[in-house]
């Protein structure tokens, strides 16, 4: 274990050096949770190199910088009410959850993965994840509205229940583009005027956001 932390914490401290880890925030909560907590026994080892991993059900967790990166735009504060679409294995909502410190929504359509990040979040000690099963592409209008809303899975377009679900001032993350291979991550400002502004912030490649609002299965 010690030696799994002592890795984990160089490659938290290389993110830092590369400057994709800006906040001492976002540090902090990454070293509270490292990621080998949220990954099954034989992929602990390989929990520190800055690849995404396979978890269950043929999905992914992100690579450490892809996760820093949404983060950091998200810019959380204590206090602020989120929902991550996408929960797959916990880790990124266990991150959110030491950032607002309050309760935390995550929405993921696959059963198996939904008990996979409710063990891993027990684990680890997380008590203010709530995971929820369903078609995050809709969003969760009963906690709406959102400061923030993150996407971890590629979407064809902009789900237009998610923009209706942030706060005039929130913001939505997502990835947006082709159905595997290449999606341009966007950050989407809902304006208080209620004018909406995207920001992009480069390519990335996420496994597809399937629903309603994302891709069909
Ligand atoms: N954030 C995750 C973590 O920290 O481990 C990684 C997410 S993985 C890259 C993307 C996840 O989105 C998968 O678990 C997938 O099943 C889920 N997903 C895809 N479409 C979805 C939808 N419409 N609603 C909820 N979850 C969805």
């Amino acid at each position: 274990m010690n030696d799994l932390y002592e890795r984990w914490k160089r490659t938290v401290e290389m993110l830092e050096l590369e400057g994709i880890i800006k906040s001492k925030e976002v540090k902090e909560a990454f070293l509270k949770y490292p990621r080998y907590l949220f990954v099954e026994e034989r992929y602990k080892k390989y929990a520190h190199i800055d690849e995404p991993l396979p978890i269950p059900a043929g999905q992914t967790v992100s690579a450490p910088h892809m996760v820093a990166i949404m983060l950091e735009i998200a810019k959380l504060k204590p206090g602020m009410n989120v929902l991550e679409v996408g929960t797959g294995s916990g880790w990124n909502a266990a991150l959110i959850s030491y950032l607002v410190k309050r309760d935390v929504y995550t929405i993921e359509r696959i059963p198996e993965l939904v008990e996979f990040a409710k063990r891993n979040l027990e684990r680890a000690g997380v008590k203010n994840v709530h995971v929820i099963l369903g078609d995050g592409s809709k969003g969760f209008p009963p906690k709406a509205p959102y400061d923030v809303i993150i996407v971890t899975a590629g979407a064809p377009k902009i789900p237009d229940p998610l923009v209706e679900q942030l706060k005039p001032g929130g913001k939505l993350i997502i990835p947006v583009g082709s159905y595997h291979l290449w999606q341009e991550l966007l950050e989407v400002i809902k304006k208080k005027s209620g004018d909406i502004e995207i920001k992009s912030h480069g390519g990335v490649a996420f496994v597809p956001l399937i629903g309603e609002h994302g891709w069909k299965e």
